[in-house]
């Protein structure tokens, strides 16, 4: 039976710890501070930003939620970042994406402090962490790296197959599993013979952003499958593709007319010596990793 890496328990965990830190730092008269910059009225991105608001409040982080306008400008953008790059309790910038097609998110991207960067997508984190040193890594990958850690699963002398090479997870995810020797191949859409190579995978991660890409026969018996995608599917078809037969999936579809499936068939997993779920498992982690860097640029910004 393949192993579930549950990435609830483990967000848990860090959380629990992130709510240590902070309430140590309150002791010393610091309050690690996220501001959180929401645009225009994007009804997932809501989600996503009530969720982190509202565990910063459950771990002790003090937290802001800004909402322009879908009409803000990207000059307005800039002055706003500006002034929560100058606001000396703020420690986290946050912006969720994505943003409006006539807002440049690379420059605003650029404009954020290096040092306040908590999602890790400023060009001076990425260069640290590709260069070895310490930076603030973006929170899914180093949410997989966790996963993979906190399960004693080994990655040094193991084969890394990364599918996908975003600069937010496949890149990021890739150099972090360089940093702990794994070796590492990352694969996209203009790879050849891209089964052939995945099925070489001790660990295998998949993010792509299509419902269950990699299948059971691209993947080598025993490997451990980490599974980034978040996929909603509507579709009879596609679901009876993924979970005809499976009793939970059915009434979660028949209630809410979707379900969420990953990047790997479920039918994959079987074959598997572990896997991460789709839900339960990375999604889970990339909040509780938001929170632990909001508190590690606090530090690092008061050279703590
Ligand atoms: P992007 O769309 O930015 O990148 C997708 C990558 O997949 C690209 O590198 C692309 O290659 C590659 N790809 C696409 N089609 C193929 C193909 N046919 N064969 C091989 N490679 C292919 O997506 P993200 O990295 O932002 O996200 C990936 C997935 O992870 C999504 O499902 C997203 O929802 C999920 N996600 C989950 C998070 C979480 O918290 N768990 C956080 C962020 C994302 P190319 O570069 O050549 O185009």
């Amino acid at each position: 039976m393949p192993r579930i890496l549950d990435g609830v328990a483990i967000a848990a965990a860090i959380k629990q710890e992130v709510a240590e830190e902070a309430s140590a730092l309150a002791a010393r008269g610091i309050r690690p501070g996220l501001a959180a910059v929401l645009v225009g009225n994007v009804a997932a991105s809501e989600i996503y930003v009530r969720n982190k608001v509202q565990t910063c409040a459950d771990l002790g982080i003090f937290s802001e939620l800004i909402t322009p306008p879908a009409t803000v400008t990207t000059e307005e953008m800039l002055d706003l970042v500006a002034a929560l790059n100058r606001r000396d309790e703020i420690d986290g910038i946050l912006i969720q994406l994505p943003l409006p097609a006539h807002v440049d998110t690379k420059a605003l991207l650029d404009a954020i402090d290096p040092a306040k960067d908590v999602d890790g997508f400023h060009p001076v984190n990425a260069g640290r962490l590709q260069a070895g040193r310490s930076a603030l890594v973006p929170c899914t990958p180093a949410g997989i790296i966790e996963i993979l850690k906190r399960s004693i699963i080994p990655i040094a002398g193991q084969h890394a197959v990364i599918v996908g090479r975003s600069d937010i997870v496949g890149k990021p995810a890739a150099m972090l599993l360089l940093h702990q020797n794994a070796t590492v191949t990352i694969c996209h859409s203009k790879t050849r013979n891209l089964g052939e190579i995945t099925r070489q995978a001790d660990i295998l991660v998949a993010a792509i952003g299509r419902p269950g890409f990699i299948t059971a026969e691209m993947v080598k018996p025993g490997a451990t499958l980490v599974d980034v995608g978040i996929n909603r599917i509507t579709e009879r078809a596609e679901f009876e593709r993924f979970f005809a037969g499976n009793a939970k999936r059915e009434a979660a579809f028949a209630k809410n007319g979707s379900v969420i499936v990953g990047d790997i068939d479920p039918k994959a997993f079987e074959l598997a010596g572990a896997y991460t779920p789709v839900p339960g498992g990375v999604g889970k982690l990339t909040i509780a990793m938001l929170m632990a860097n909001t508190v590690r640029a606090a530090k690092m910004r008061r050279g703590i």
